[in-house]
């Protein structure tokens, strides 16, 4: 039988953090940055009661959401789209802004989803170079060219867990070229508590060539739901409304969003918890000479350079006892390095003790 010919992409898929080890049940997963917490109690008691119908279409605009980001970011929901995860945004960002010789920048070890939705659509992905696993502000503007259409940074960004600061931000959209678009992805702002940053959203509200986007996967715990969304110019969102699936956010995930953002006692305990968790845990692998960036998002990426033992040794004795953290070489290519979830207290003490019993210092 023949196949009819479909196109060739020269692009890796996209490999998420791994959940399962074979023959063992509870495995305890730190390899995706998902909530420790999970999701706001408040969340969870209206999708329990409600009953959906299921046999109808959810509401296309997602307008009670949008109602309710607006409600809880001071912002404007008509600049507001939603998607299928922030994910689905990036997406339909490179099919509205990217024709095939279009350049996009990302910086080295930048979240892979920009450069997988860019070179889809045919775009050519230029590479800026990074200062110690941290974006610079000035490599970036050395790969920009009039050919650039976007910059995309993820701030802070996954899976490196460094940041631009503010004022580094405020610099990158100052020098760049006011045709070119910056997308700023502040994935996980609401865990920022770092005197020296300031999401994108906070930023640039009013900034036509910026556009922001948002997930409800990491601190409002909704990821299998699928719900993000993207800000920007009232003009882009006009447009993107045009390309989106019709309905493209589901209805029990509409409303978990929009309950989920009203709790507020839920995201100030997540983000008090990541604090002290991350802290602990950064301190305590210090004693085995593995270090990490300064404390930022719900994540840290481990170095092994000083360590006796490698990030591949500490990968699969972690997996053998049912822990998982994410290799960066899928995908990212960072070797001797490993990423790592904050998960709930348990997770957390577990993921220590193991570590003592199979590093020895
Ligand atoms: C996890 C993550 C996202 C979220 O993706 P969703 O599709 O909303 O689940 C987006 N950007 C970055 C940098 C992330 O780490």
């Amino acid at each position: 039988m023949t196949t009819p010919n479909f196109k060739n992409f020269n692009i890796e898929a996209y490999r998420p953090g791994k959940s399962k080890v074979k023959k063992l049940k509870n495995v305890i997963k730190l390899s995706a940055n998902e909530s420790a917490l999970g999701m706001s109690p408040k969340a969870k008691k209206i999708i329990s009661k409600k009953n959906f119908n299921l046999d109808k279409y959810p509401d296309g605009k997602s307008q009670n959401l949008k109602k309710a980001i607006s409600n809880a970011y001071k912002c404007n929901p008509e600049k507001i789209i939603c998607g299928a995860g922030s994910d689905e945004v990036i997406q339909m960002i490179c099919q509205l802004f990217l024709n095939s010789k279009d350049e996009v920048v990302v910086s080295e070890y930048s979240f892979l989803m920009y450069r997988i939705y860019s070179t889809i659509v045919g775009a050519k992905v230029l590479f800026a170079k990074e200062n110690n696993f941290k974006a610079s502000v000035k490599e970036i503007l050395k790969k920009t060219s009039k050919k650039t259409k976007i910059v995309f940074i993820a701030n802070p960004n996954n899976p490196t867990g460094t940041y631009l600061t503010k004022k580094e931000v405020l610099e990158l959209r100052k020098k760049l070229n006011k045709k070119i678009l910056l997308v700023i992805d502040d994935a996980y702002a609401e865990y920022m508590k770092n005197k020296d940053y300031s999401s994108g959203l906070d930023l640039f509200k009013n900034k036509d060539n910026v556009f922001i986007l948002r997930t409800f996967s990491k601190i409002f715990g909704l990821a299998s739901l699928r719900v993000g969304w993207g800000y920007g110019s009232k003009k882009i969102v006009d447009a993107l409304k045009v390309i989106k699936p019709p309905f493209n956010v589901n209805g029990i995930a509409q409303l978990a969003a929009a309950e989920s953002l009203k709790d507020k006692i839920f995201i100030n305990k997540s983000v008090r918890h990541n604090f002290l968790y991350a802290k602990n845990i950064k301190k305590f692998l210090e004693g085995y000479n593995i270090y990490s960036n300064s404390v930022s998002a719900n994540f840290l990426l481990l170095n092994f350079e000083k360590c006796r033992y490698s990030a591949n040794y500490l990968y699969e004795k972690l997996k053998n006892k049912g822990i998982l953290l994410r290799s960066t070489e899928d995908g990212y290519r960072i070797k001797n390095k490993l990423r790592l979830t904050i998960g709930s207290k348990k997770e957390n003490l577990k993921f220590m003790n193991t570590v003592k019993q199979v590093l020895k210092k």
